[in-house]
């Protein structure tokens, strides 16, 4: 194993993941860290069980018209008061697509349709992979649910860059810009709370 991409600290824990369980979910043993496939993994002593870690899904979807996205900021922790696009964990029995327009319905009061991969971007220390979708020619006015302090439009020169809320939307704004700077467009220099155009 790459010691760069070791999974495991000094004191023993599994990095890349939030909760950690002590305890079997079986048979109720303490688990252990072992080798299991050739990586680090709890593994119950009891029954043989190996507790699987995988990275979480979060699916996203960037809401766009007339050569803007619409952002939101943040009304809760993580990232309070920052700038992001709808989105949140995959729950199952919801394609990645479903999960983001569930989000945008409650995050922005928006009923849109997730369309292209915009891109997948990987967050190793936080064990996430985010999905951001591009929903464009979005139409109607967004409506802020409880978890959003206020919504805006911003063209690629009025990306809030320094007021983002986390990496990934950093990563997926950018990637967008460089897909709206290569059609060409251009936008006027004042950021609206109004949908342009
Ligand atoms: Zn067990």
């Amino acid at each position: 194993m790459d010691p760069e991409r070791s999974n495991v600290t000094e004191t023993g824990r599994l990095t890349g993941q939030g909760a950690t369980p002590k305890h079997c979910q079986l048979c109720g043993a303490v688990l252990e860290v072992r080798d299991a496939d050739g990586r680090a993994r709890r593994v119950c002593p009891a029954c043989g069980f190996v507790h699987y870690e995988n990275p979480r899904l979060i699916t996203n979807v960037l809401p766009e018209r007339n050569g803007a996205v619409l952002l939101l900021r943040r009304a809760r922790e993580p990232s309070y008061g920052k700038w992001t696009f709808p989105g949140g964990y995959l729950e199952l029995g919801e394609t990645a697509q479903e999960g983001a327009e569930r989000e945008a319905l409650e995050e922005i009061g928006l009923r849109l349709r997730a369309g292209p991969l915009l891109g997948a971007y990987t967050l190793l220390d936080a064990g996430q992979v985010v999905l951001v979708f591009r929903a464009e020619g979005v139409r109607g006015r967004p409506v802020p649910g409880p978890e959003v302090l206020e919504t805006a439009w911003f063209r690629p020169h009025e990306v809030p860059w320094s007021d983002l809320a986390f990496e990934s939307t950093a990563a997926a704004l950018r990637d967008w810009v460089a897909l709206a700077q290569g059609r060409g467009r251009r936008g006027r220099p004042a950021r609206g709370s109004a949908p342009p155009g």
